[in-house]
Protein backbone atom coordinates (compact mmCIF):
# COMPACT_ATOMS: atom_id res chain seq x y z
CA UNK A 1 0.00 0.00 0.00
CA UNK A 2 1.46 3.45 -0.75
CA UNK A 3 0.79 6.05 1.85
CA UNK A 4 0.72 8.31 -1.06
CA UNK A 5 -2.40 7.06 -2.04
CA UNK A 6 -3.79 6.55 1.04
CA UNK A 7 -3.04 10.75 1.66
CA UNK A 8 -4.17 11.90 -1.11
CA UNK A 9 -7.76 9.87 -0.25
CA UNK A 10 -7.45 11.68 3.28
CA UNK A 11 -7.21 15.23 1.18
CA UNK A 12 -10.20 14.41 -0.84
CA UNK A 13 -12.35 13.67 2.18
CA UNK A 14 -11.61 16.79 3.54
CA UNK A 15 -12.86 18.32 0.20
CA UNK A 16 -16.10 16.13 0.51
CA UNK A 17 -16.44 17.29 4.11
CA UNK A 18 -14.78 13.68 5.70
CA UNK A 19 -12.42 14.00 8.63
CA UNK A 20 -10.68 10.45 8.53
CA UNK A 21 -8.86 10.13 11.86
CA UNK A 22 -6.06 8.28 10.09
CA UNK A 23 -5.46 7.09 6.85
CA UNK A 24 -5.37 3.48 7.95
CA UNK A 25 -9.13 3.60 8.67
CA UNK A 26 -9.66 3.21 4.65
CA UNK A 27 -8.66 -0.57 4.89
CA UNK A 28 -11.94 -1.24 7.33
CA UNK A 29 -14.30 -0.10 4.63
CA UNK A 30 -13.13 -2.34 2.31
CA UNK A 31 -15.57 -5.42 3.54
CA UNK A 32 -17.97 -3.23 5.25
CA UNK A 33 -21.84 -5.14 4.11
CA UNK A 34 -23.66 -3.41 6.92
CA UNK A 35 -24.55 0.02 8.07
CA UNK A 36 -26.43 0.21 11.39
CA UNK A 37 -27.73 4.12 11.21
CA UNK A 38 -28.79 4.95 14.61
CA UNK A 39 -32.20 6.92 14.73
CA UNK A 40 -32.14 10.26 16.63
CA UNK A 41 -30.14 12.86 15.43
CA UNK A 42 -28.90 10.39 12.39
CA UNK A 43 -31.93 9.83 10.24
CA UNK A 44 -33.82 12.40 12.01
CA UNK A 45 -32.82 15.86 12.73
CA UNK A 46 -33.18 15.48 16.18
CA UNK A 47 -34.82 18.42 16.88
CA UNK A 48 -37.75 17.45 18.68
CA UNK A 49 -40.75 19.78 19.62
CA UNK A 50 -43.84 19.04 21.74
CA UNK A 51 -46.80 17.82 20.27
CA UNK A 52 -49.65 17.01 22.42
CA UNK A 53 -50.63 16.26 25.84
CA UNK A 54 -52.76 13.68 27.18
CA UNK A 55 -54.22 13.65 30.87
CA UNK A 56 -55.56 10.43 32.54
CA UNK A 57 -59.01 11.05 33.56
CA UNK A 58 -59.38 13.21 36.83
CA UNK A 59 -56.09 14.83 35.99
CA UNK A 60 -55.75 18.38 34.67
CA UNK A 61 -53.37 18.54 31.59
CA UNK A 62 -51.68 21.67 32.82
CA UNK A 63 -50.91 20.25 35.43
CA UNK A 64 -49.36 17.28 33.70
CA UNK A 65 -47.42 19.27 31.24
CA UNK A 66 -45.82 21.41 34.35
CA UNK A 67 -44.44 18.28 36.36
CA UNK A 68 -43.15 17.01 33.63
CA UNK A 69 -41.63 20.15 31.91
CA UNK A 70 -40.22 21.17 35.45
CA UNK A 71 -38.10 17.78 35.94
CA UNK A 72 -36.93 17.46 31.73
CA UNK A 73 -35.65 20.68 32.34
CA UNK A 74 -32.91 19.31 34.34
CA UNK A 75 -31.93 16.63 31.36
CA UNK A 76 -30.17 17.43 28.17
CA UNK A 77 -31.89 14.42 26.30
CA UNK A 78 -33.55 15.88 23.22
CA UNK A 79 -36.84 14.30 24.00
CA UNK A 80 -36.44 15.98 27.36
CA UNK A 81 -36.04 19.48 26.10
CA UNK A 82 -38.68 19.46 23.55
CA UNK A 83 -40.92 18.83 27.28
CA UNK A 84 -39.26 21.54 29.12
CA UNK A 85 -39.45 23.82 26.24
CA UNK A 86 -43.02 23.46 25.11
CA UNK A 87 -43.93 23.22 28.84
CA UNK A 88 -42.53 26.65 29.77
CA UNK A 89 -44.07 28.21 26.64
CA UNK A 90 -47.21 26.97 27.05
CA UNK A 91 -47.51 27.68 30.63
CA UNK A 92 -44.71 29.70 32.17
CA UNK A 93 -41.60 29.37 34.16
CA UNK A 94 -41.15 25.91 36.00
CA UNK A 95 -40.68 24.98 39.22
CA UNK A 96 -37.07 23.89 40.61
CA UNK A 97 -36.59 19.93 40.69
CA UNK A 98 -34.13 17.98 43.51
CA UNK A 99 -32.87 14.75 43.67
CA UNK A 100 -32.94 14.68 39.62
CA UNK A 101 -31.85 11.21 38.59
CA UNK A 102 -31.17 10.33 34.69
CA UNK A 103 -31.91 6.44 33.80
CA UNK A 104 -29.99 6.16 30.23
CA UNK A 105 -32.84 5.36 28.15
CA UNK A 106 -35.31 4.81 29.89
CA UNK A 107 -36.50 8.82 31.76
CA UNK A 108 -35.66 10.74 34.10
CA UNK A 109 -37.18 10.91 38.02
CA UNK A 110 -37.10 13.45 40.85
CA UNK A 111 -39.19 15.55 43.21
CA UNK A 112 -41.16 18.23 42.04
CA UNK A 113 -43.05 20.26 44.41
CA UNK A 114 -42.87 17.82 46.72
CA UNK A 115 -43.85 15.21 44.21
CA UNK A 116 -42.10 12.47 43.41
CA UNK A 117 -41.85 12.35 39.04
CA UNK A 118 -41.19 10.09 36.76
CA UNK A 119 -41.25 10.94 32.76
CA UNK A 120 -39.94 8.06 30.37
CA UNK A 121 -41.05 4.73 28.65
CA UNK A 122 -43.52 2.41 30.38
CA UNK A 123 -40.77 0.27 30.98
CA UNK A 124 -39.46 3.00 33.58
CA UNK A 125 -43.02 3.46 35.12
CA UNK A 126 -43.14 -0.80 35.08
CA UNK A 127 -39.58 -1.38 37.24
CA UNK A 128 -41.22 1.23 39.75
CA UNK A 129 -43.91 -1.10 39.84
CA UNK A 130 -46.28 1.42 38.33
CA UNK A 131 -48.84 0.15 35.55
CA UNK A 132 -50.10 2.73 32.34
CA UNK A 133 -54.04 2.05 32.40
CA UNK A 134 -55.61 0.97 29.62
CA UNK A 135 -56.74 4.51 28.46
CA UNK A 136 -53.14 6.16 28.40
CA UNK A 137 -51.87 3.10 26.77
CA UNK A 138 -54.34 3.60 24.22
CA UNK A 139 -53.44 7.75 23.49
CA UNK A 140 -49.32 6.25 23.73
CA UNK A 141 -50.07 3.74 20.87
CA UNK A 142 -51.86 6.17 18.49
CA UNK A 143 -49.40 8.64 18.52
CA UNK A 144 -46.94 5.96 17.98
CA UNK A 145 -48.73 4.57 15.20
CA UNK A 146 -48.39 8.36 13.63
CA UNK A 147 -44.07 7.96 14.36
CA UNK A 148 -44.47 10.77 17.54
CA UNK A 149 -42.63 9.58 20.56
CA UNK A 150 -44.82 9.22 23.51
CA UNK A 151 -43.61 9.47 27.20
CA UNK A 152 -45.39 8.47 30.51
CA UNK A 153 -46.09 10.76 33.29
CA UNK A 154 -46.57 9.38 37.15
CA UNK A 155 -45.94 10.84 40.40
CA UNK A 156 -46.24 9.64 43.53
CA UNK A 157 -46.72 5.98 42.25
CA UNK A 158 -49.68 6.80 39.43
CA UNK A 159 -49.31 7.07 36.28
CA UNK A 160 -51.17 10.20 35.27
CA UNK A 161 -50.49 11.31 31.65
CA UNK A 162 -49.02 11.18 28.67
CA UNK A 163 -46.83 13.95 26.63
CA UNK A 164 -45.51 13.43 23.09
CA UNK A 165 -42.84 15.09 20.67
CA UNK A 166 -42.29 14.78 17.24
CA UNK A 167 -38.96 15.15 15.30
CA UNK A 168 -38.39 14.92 11.70
CA UNK A 169 -36.81 12.42 9.28
CA UNK A 170 -34.38 14.58 7.63
CA UNK A 171 -34.85 15.53 3.97
CA UNK A 172 -31.70 13.88 2.83
CA UNK A 173 -32.19 10.48 4.43
CA UNK A 174 -33.88 7.99 2.11
CA UNK A 175 -31.45 9.85 -0.44
CA UNK A 176 -27.87 8.51 1.49
CA UNK A 177 -30.08 4.81 2.18
CA UNK A 178 -30.80 4.33 -1.57
CA UNK A 179 -27.01 5.30 -1.71
CA UNK A 180 -25.84 3.19 0.88
CA UNK A 181 -27.66 -0.18 -0.69
CA UNK A 182 -26.68 1.13 -4.30
CA UNK A 183 -22.83 0.15 -2.73
CA UNK A 184 -24.23 -3.04 -1.48
CA UNK A 185 -24.55 -2.66 2.26
CA UNK A 186 -27.81 -3.26 4.28
CA UNK A 187 -28.87 -0.73 6.25
CA UNK A 188 -30.28 -1.65 9.68
CA UNK A 189 -31.93 1.02 11.69
CA UNK A 190 -30.74 0.92 16.03
CA UNK A 191 -32.81 3.27 18.11
CA UNK A 192 -33.63 3.28 21.78
CA UNK A 193 -36.76 4.53 20.88
CA UNK A 194 -40.40 2.68 20.48
CA UNK A 195 -40.26 -0.05 18.06
CA UNK A 196 -44.12 1.51 16.53
CA UNK A 197 -42.08 4.67 16.02
CA UNK A 198 -39.04 3.13 14.95
CA UNK A 199 -41.06 1.18 12.12
CA UNK A 200 -42.81 4.44 10.73
CA UNK A 201 -39.44 6.18 9.99
CA UNK A 202 -37.33 2.68 8.84
CA UNK A 203 -40.42 3.25 6.34
CA UNK A 204 -40.28 6.60 5.59
CA UNK A 205 -36.41 6.28 4.56
CA UNK A 206 -36.68 2.49 2.81
CA UNK A 207 -35.24 0.58 5.60
CA UNK A 208 -37.13 -2.90 5.86
CA UNK A 209 -38.96 -3.50 8.98
CA UNK A 210 -37.34 -6.71 9.57
CA UNK A 211 -34.01 -4.33 10.21
CA UNK A 212 -35.23 -2.19 12.75
CA UNK A 213 -33.56 -3.03 15.83
CA UNK A 214 -35.61 -0.81 18.89
CA UNK A 215 -35.69 -0.53 22.38
CA UNK A 216 -32.41 -0.69 22.47
CA UNK A 217 -30.79 0.37 26.34
CA UNK A 218 -27.58 2.51 25.73
CA UNK A 219 -25.31 0.06 26.87
CA UNK A 220 -26.59 -3.01 24.96
CA UNK A 221 -26.22 -1.33 21.35
CA UNK A 222 -22.49 -2.56 21.79
CA UNK A 223 -24.05 -6.04 21.87
CA UNK A 224 -26.02 -5.29 19.08
CA UNK A 225 -22.81 -4.48 17.09
CA UNK A 226 -21.19 -7.66 18.35
CA UNK A 227 -23.49 -9.72 17.17
CA UNK A 228 -23.61 -9.05 13.93
CA UNK A 229 -20.09 -8.79 13.93
CA UNK A 230 -20.64 -12.53 15.19
CA UNK A 231 -22.57 -13.46 12.20
CA UNK A 232 -20.38 -12.67 9.83
CA UNK A 233 -20.89 -9.37 9.05
CA UNK A 234 -18.53 -6.54 8.66
CA UNK A 235 -20.47 -3.32 10.22
CA UNK A 236 -20.04 0.46 10.11
CA UNK A 237 -21.90 2.76 11.75
CA UNK A 238 -23.79 6.01 11.79
CA UNK A 239 -24.68 7.45 15.02
CA UNK A 240 -23.99 11.08 17.15
CA UNK A 241 -25.28 10.62 20.58
CA UNK A 242 -23.69 9.93 24.06
CA UNK A 243 -25.51 6.35 24.04
CA UNK A 244 -23.68 5.41 20.26
CA UNK A 245 -20.07 6.09 21.41
CA UNK A 246 -19.22 2.60 22.73
CA UNK A 247 -21.26 1.50 19.46
CA UNK A 248 -19.19 3.14 17.25
CA UNK A 249 -15.48 2.56 18.77
CA UNK A 250 -16.78 -1.17 18.49
CA UNK A 251 -17.61 -1.42 14.54
CA UNK A 252 -15.46 -1.75 11.88
CA UNK A 253 -15.64 1.62 10.58
CA UNK A 254 -17.29 4.39 13.38
CA UNK A 255 -19.05 6.94 11.98
CA UNK A 256 -19.89 10.31 13.73
CA UNK A 257 -21.96 13.09 12.72
CA UNK A 258 -20.03 16.21 12.86
CA UNK A 259 -23.38 18.13 14.39
CA UNK A 260 -22.88 15.34 17.18
CA UNK A 261 -21.41 14.74 20.05
CA UNK A 262 -17.68 14.97 20.93
CA UNK A 263 -18.19 11.51 22.81
CA UNK A 264 -19.41 10.17 19.63
CA UNK A 265 -16.68 11.76 17.28
CA UNK A 266 -13.71 10.59 19.55
CA UNK A 267 -15.19 6.96 19.34
CA UNK A 268 -15.38 7.01 15.55
CA UNK A 269 -12.65 6.55 13.04
CA UNK A 270 -14.74 9.45 10.74
CA UNK A 271 -16.72 12.59 11.16
CA UNK A 272 -19.59 13.46 9.08
CA UNK A 273 -18.37 17.38 9.28
CA UNK A 274 -21.88 18.87 8.29
CA UNK A 275 -24.06 15.68 9.89
CA UNK A 276 -25.06 14.57 5.81
CA UNK A 277 -25.75 11.09 6.12
CA UNK A 278 -25.67 10.88 2.03
CA UNK A 279 -21.66 11.40 2.85
CA UNK A 280 -21.58 8.44 4.63
CA UNK A 281 -21.74 6.91 0.90
CA UNK A 282 -19.41 9.21 -0.28
CA UNK A 283 -16.68 8.09 2.09
CA UNK A 284 -17.14 4.32 1.51
CA UNK A 285 -17.19 4.99 -1.71
CA UNK A 286 -13.76 7.37 -1.58
CA UNK A 287 -12.30 4.94 0.68
CA UNK A 288 -13.00 1.60 -1.81
CA UNK A 289 -11.89 3.57 -4.56
CA UNK A 290 -8.05 4.86 -2.84
CA UNK A 291 -7.71 1.38 -1.93
CA UNK A 292 -8.44 0.01 -5.51
CA UNK A 293 -5.49 2.40 -6.75
CA UNK A 294 -3.40 1.49 -4.20
CA UNK A 295 -4.08 -2.29 -5.43
P1 LIG B 1 -31.99 6.89 20.73
O1 LIG B 1 -31.36 5.54 20.65
O2 LIG B 1 -33.07 7.02 19.68
O3 LIG B 1 -30.97 8.00 20.62
P2 LIG B 1 -32.29 6.92 23.70
O4 LIG B 1 -31.67 5.60 24.01
O5 LIG B 1 -31.52 8.12 24.10
O6 LIG B 1 -32.77 7.02 22.15
O7 LIG B 1 -33.71 7.00 24.41
C1 LIG B 1 -34.65 5.96 24.20
C2 LIG B 1 -36.00 6.33 24.72
O8 LIG B 1 -35.97 6.50 26.15
C3 LIG B 1 -36.54 7.66 24.19
O9 LIG B 1 -37.15 7.52 22.95
C4 LIG B 1 -37.54 8.02 25.29
O10 LIG B 1 -38.74 7.31 25.10
C5 LIG B 1 -36.87 7.49 26.55
N1 LIG B 1 -36.11 8.55 27.24
C6 LIG B 1 -34.78 8.65 27.39
N2 LIG B 1 -34.45 9.75 28.09
C7 LIG B 1 -35.63 10.40 28.38
C8 LIG B 1 -35.98 11.59 29.05
N3 LIG B 1 -35.09 12.41 29.60
N4 LIG B 1 -37.29 11.89 29.14
C9 LIG B 1 -38.22 11.10 28.59
N5 LIG B 1 -37.95 9.97 27.94
C10 LIG B 1 -36.68 9.61 27.83
MG1 LIG C 1 -28.83 9.67 18.27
Amino acid sequence: ATPTALMVGTGRGAQLGILIKGPEVLESTRRVDTVVLDKTGTVTTGRMTLQEVYAADGTDEERVLRLAGALERASEHPVARAVAAGAEARTGPLAAVDGFENVAGLGVRGTVEGHEVLVGRARLLEEAGIALPQELVTFKTRAEEDGRTAVAVAWDGVARGVVTVADAVKETSAEAVRALRALGLRPVLLTGDNRTVAESVARAVGIDTADVIAEVLPRDKVDVIERLRSEGRTVAMVGDGVNDAAALATADLGLAMGTGTDAAIEASDLTLVRGDLRVAADAIRLSRKTLSTIR
